[in-house]
C-alpha cells in the first residue's frame, strides 16, 4: 500500500508556480484500496484484480462548455466528471475500483484544483473508488476519466439481453438532469433539480444488485427513448410498449413544469445517470424503482395513453404528444 507520505524522489522546495510532482502530490494523493499496491507517482500504477473477476473499464471526456458549463462551482465539476464514469460501471454491474485522471488545464489554480479534488474525493470515497494515477496537461479546461471496475464472469449486465415480454425498470424519476441544465441556463442555482444537474448520483449499488436478476442495462445519458432504443437494438431489433400512467406524476424533483413538459423530460431528458434496465416478467422489481412498460417483439416504441390509446413515439420527436 502506498501512503502519500512515501510518495518518493519529492522535488526541491519551489516557489510558485507549483510543479506537477508537487500539484499531484497535494491535490491528488488521496486513500486508498488495499488492491493498490502503488498508486501516482511511479510510470505505472501497480494493481491486484480480485481473484477470478472479470475487470470493466470505461472512459468519458467532459469538456467545459459542452459538458459542464464554465461557471460550475468546481467542487461540482469534480464530482460529475466521476459521476459519468461512475455511471458506466453502474450499468454494467460492476464493483468500482481504480480509475485514472486526465486533466487539461488553462492554468495552475490551486484553489481550483482544491475545490475539484474535493468534490470528486467525495464521490470517489462514497463508492469506494481509488484515483491510481492519471497525466496533466495544459489547454482548455478538460476532464478525462478511465475507471475500472470488476464483476464475477459472467455476471456483467449488457444491453444485449433483453426479452420480448420483459419489464421495462427505471432507478428512478428521470428528467431532472436536463431541467436542472434548463433551469441553470436560465440562471437558476438553487433548486431539486440543479441539485440532480451538478451532482448526479450513479447506481452502482443498483447495478451490482442486479447481477443475475436484470436480462439488459444501460445508465440514462442520452435520455429514456434513446436509451431504451439502444437495449431493444442491441437485444435483437425488438421494440417495447410505455405505460403514461406508469411515469411517476407531479414529482417534486420537476415542479413547476405541465405534464406535458413532465412527460418529455421523463421520457427524453438526458444526463440523468439513472440505470434503465429488463427484468424477466416474474422478477420482482427492486425497491425504489418503477416499471415503465414491456419489452415486444414488434419493433418501435410505443405509449400507451392514460385514455387507452396507444401511438407511436420516435426518439427525438415529441411532436407525437
Ligand atoms: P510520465 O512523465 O512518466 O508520464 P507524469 O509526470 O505524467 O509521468 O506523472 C507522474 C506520476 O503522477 C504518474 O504516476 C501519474 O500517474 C501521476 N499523475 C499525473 N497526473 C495525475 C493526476 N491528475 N492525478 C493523479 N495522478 C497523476
Ligand atoms: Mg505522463
Amino acid at each position: 500500500m502506498t501512503d502519500p507520505a512515501d510518495f518518493s524522489q519529492s522535488p526541491p522546495q519551489e516557489t510558485a508556480p507549483l510543479d506537477e510532482f508537487s500539484l499531484i502530490r497535494r491535490y491528488f494523493h488521496h486513500r486508498q484500496g488495499d488492491t493498490v499496491v502503488l498508486g501516482p507517482g511511479d510510470d505505472g500504477a501497480l494493481l491486484v484484480p480480485p481473484a477470478g473477476q472479470q475487470l470493466v473499464m470505461t472512459q468519458d471526456t467532459s469538456l467545459v462548455d459542452r459538458h459542464f458549463p464554465a461557471d460550475m462551482a468546481p467542487a461540482d465539476v469534480g464530482y460529475r466528471c466521476l459521476a459519468v464514469n461512475l455511471s458506466d460501471l453502474a450499468a454494467m454491474g460492476a464493483n468500482p475500483l481504480w480509475f485514472l485522471l486526465s486533466l487539461t488545464l488553462p492554468e495552475v489554480d490551486e484553489d481550483w484544483l482544491a475545490q475539484f479534488s474535493r468534490g470528486m474525493f467525495e464521490l470517489a470515497d462514497q463508492a469506494g473508488i481509488s484515483l491510481v494515477g492519471g497525466d496533466i496537461t495544459r489547454g482548455p479546461l478538460a476532464v478525462s476519466i478511465q475507471a475500472t471496475g470488476s464483476v464475477p464472469p459472467g455476471l456483467a449486465l449488457r444491453r444485449d439481453g433483453a426479452r420480448a415480454g420483459d419489464q421495462i425498470c427505471l432507478g428512478g424519476i428521470t428528467g431532472a438532469g436536463l431541467l436542472g441544465l434548463e433551469q441553470w441556463q436560465a440562471g437558476q442555482r438553487h433548486g431539486p433539480a440543479i441539485g440532480h444537474f451538478r451532482r448526479p448520483r450513479p447506481q452502482w449499488e443498483l447495478g451490482m444488485a442486479l447481477r443475475g436478476q436484470a436480462s439488459a442495462c444501460i445508465d440514462i445519458s442520452d435520455g429514456v427513448l434513446a436509451d431504451l432504443s439502444h437495449i431493444l437494438q442491441a437485444s435483437g431489433g425488438l421494440g417495447a410498449c410505455l405505460d403514461e400512467a406508469a411515469l411517476p406524476e407531479d414529482p417534486p424533483v420537476l415542479a413547476g413544469c405541465s405534464a406535458d413538459k413532465q412527460r418529455a423530460l421523463q421520457l427524453q431528458g438526458g444526463d440523468d445517470y439513472l440505470l434503465l434496465f429488463t427484468l424477466p416478467a416474474a422478477q420482482p422489481v427492486p425497491r425504489g424503482c418503477y416499471c415503465l412498460g414491456q419489452v415486444d417483439a414488434q419493433p418501435g416504441i410505443r405509449l400507451r395513453q392514460r385514455n387507452g390509446a396507444v401511438g407511436a413515439l420516435t426518439v427525438a420527436g415529441w411532436q407525437h404528444f
